[in-house]
């Protein structure tokens, strides 16, 4: 059986002070039965590190470079973020996606270098709201997810997979429970089809897109919803605790 997983994406946020408290803010919630991680920006990953030592969190980045280790100025390499303990990394995020023109392909070679130096990416796919409305979604997120198993072969199961509508990401919207199902249905099939039914199994596909602690149970409860990746609401330590509460008694 897939364990829940509850990932929060600080994005571009913190400081020593708001992290120090937001990170003891959430350190005495016991995840019983399922695994929880904060996503945080790499300058506070050392911080972050020695604070949940030895605790039941995880944590990790936000993107990593494709690269191996070499002259990219800029880039952070994913056998660095494996040094600071980081179990997760995100990848393709719809910020980069958009901002910072990452392609599939990126994304790919992005989950493939994470995955080599032993850390589990977080692979983000999601249609746009123009998409949605042209009727693209299941042909968008198929795509995104195609590059990425070309990519990974044999060790695709290995990754977890959020899906993110772009138009519920920051903006107050959320997928129904229903459309969240329907598309995390779409993507283990995509799965099966290309890594054979019992390795698709194993792949925890979360949803994310304004998940807050008034939502949470909801959207877990979902059929093929096996955990969240949530934005803002991982910043206030108690709608986190709470969404966090919330998956640990759907794991119940
Ligand atoms: C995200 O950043 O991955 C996200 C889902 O953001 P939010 O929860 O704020 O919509």
């Amino acid at each position: 059986m897939r364990r829940k997983l509850v990932a929060g994406n600080w994005k571009m946020h913190g400081n020593h002070r708001a992290n120090a408290e937001l990170l003891a803010g959430i350190i005495g919630v016991r995840p019983f039965g399922c695994d929880v991680a904060v996503c945080v920006p790499y300058p506070y990953l050392s911080e972050t590190a020695v604070a949940l030592a030895g605790s039941d969190l995880r944590w990790g980045a936000q993107d990593c470079s494709a690269h191996e280790p070499g002259a990219y100025t800029g880039e952070v390499s994913a056998a660095m973020l494996a040094e600071f303990g980081c179990r997760y990394v995100i990848v393709g995020h719809s910020e980069r996606r958009q901002y910072h023109a990452e392609t599939d392909q990126l994304v790919a070679d992005k989950a493939k270098a994470a995955l080599a130096c032993g850390i589990t990416p977080i692979v983000c796919v999601g249609e746009t709201l123009a998409q949605r409305e042209a009727g693209q979604t299941e042909a968008v997120v198929k795509r995104q997810l195609s590059a990425v198993i070309h990519a990974l072969g044999h060790c695709a199961g290995e990754m977890v997979v959020a899906y993110e509508p772009v138009w519920a990401i920051g903006t107050g919207k959320t997928a129904t429970p229903e459309d969240a199902s329907d598309i995390h249905g779409v993507l283990r099939r995509a799965l099966a089809e290309r890594i054979g039914e019992k390795a698709a199994a194993g792949v925890p596909i979360l949803y994310g897109g304004s998940v807050n602690r008034g939502n949470a149970s909801t959207l877990l409860s979902s059929p093929d919803v096996d955990g969240l990746l949530v934005g803002g609401a991982s910043l206030d330590p108690d709608g986190w605790s709470c969404i966090v509460r919330s998956s640990a008694t759907s794991t119940e």
